[in-house]
């Protein structure tokens, strides 16, 4: 996939809005099937710290919990340069109003009180009129891996494809740290696409880091199921020249300014990912 990164710019504003509806889910028995996760314990004793002191120790908690594959992963696509990290608010406010932007998307969060509580302000903040869902947990159901059960149960119940196509949950600091294994979730409920991600503050620089992160395991998900047989075509139809993706987020016009440059090329503009639906992603592939 080709890509032209643009500016960083954006709100959430345009959201899409949801009302809130009350869904009667049926849990899958299987749920109690799932082995509970081993849990970092050590972890739970820096509830909160990620993003101002105990990175440290929350990585080395992560890794210790199985996390290391991801974070070296980060840590190799995100370098942090001479100014380590930039303050600034959560990074996984950069991936949660992505979600929060698409169309037939529910997001979850998975963290400490204080973090969700910021996290979500600020998406109201900037007009996120939909809700965003949580699953509190505490020292005991952290260490006992009932947080785990407690997120697929959460997972199983908003899973109706009549309201969703996609669920995403997200593993703040503290889950992370303990090993939250998200990737033990199933890939689809009901019709409904499962994505589990870890944006730790400790292991995430900034927002646009996060960005990516979804947009990432979105794509890998799109690219699967093209593999495995037809799929929607984007809404607006197919582009009659190739295309080129853009990725990140830009200005209205900004698509059309890159689209002018590209036409004596024999291309055109491709979506912008993260899209706002899903079916537009199949056209990044
Ligand atoms: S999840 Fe975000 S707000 Fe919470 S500790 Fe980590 S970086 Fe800070």
């Amino acid at each position: 996939m080709n890509a032209i990164l643009p500016r960083y710019s954006g709100t959430i504003g345009e959201s899409v809005a949801h009302d809130a509806v009350e869904v009667e889910i049926m849990v899958d028995d299987t749920a109690a099937a799932v082995a509970p996760p081993a849990i970092n314990a050590a972890a739970t004793k820096t509830d909160g710290l990620g993003c101002h002191a105990g990175k440290t120790e929350l990585s080395a908690a992560a890794k210790a919990a199985g996390k290391s594959e991801i974070l070296d992963r980060y840590a190799a696509d995100y370098p942090k340069g001479p100014h380590d990290q930039p303050q600034s608010m959560c990074p996984a406010f950069g991936s949660l109003r992505v979600g929060l932007r698409m169309r037939r998307t529910a997001t979850i969060l998975s963290g400490s009180a204080c973090c969700v509580y910021g996290l979500t302000f600020t998406s109201h903040f900037y007009g996120a009129r939909r809700s965003v869902g949580y699953v509190p947990f505490n020292s005991e159901t952290l260490v006992t891996g009932k947080l785990f059960e407690d997120i697929r149960e959460a997972v199983f119940k908003l899973a109706d494809p009549a309201l969703y196509d996609t669920i995403i949950i997200t593993n703040l600091c503290v889950p992370t740290a303990s090993g939250v294994p998200l990737d033990l979730l199933p890939d689809e409920i009901n019709g409904v696409r499962i994505i589990g991600i870890d944006v730790p503050g400790f292991g995430v620089p900034t927002h646009a880091e996060a960005k990516d992160v979804l947009a990432a395991a979105m794509l890998e998900y799109a690219r699967k199921e093209v593999e495995q047989g037809p799929v929607q075509a984007p809404r607006g139809g197919r582009s009659e020249r190739p295309t080129v993706a853009l990725v990140g987020e830009m200005f209205p016009a900004d698509p059309v300014g890159i689209g002018m440059m590209l036409e004596p090329l024999g291309l055109a503009a491709g979506p912008v990912v993260p899209t706002r639906e899903w079916r537009e992603l199949y056209a990044a592939l």
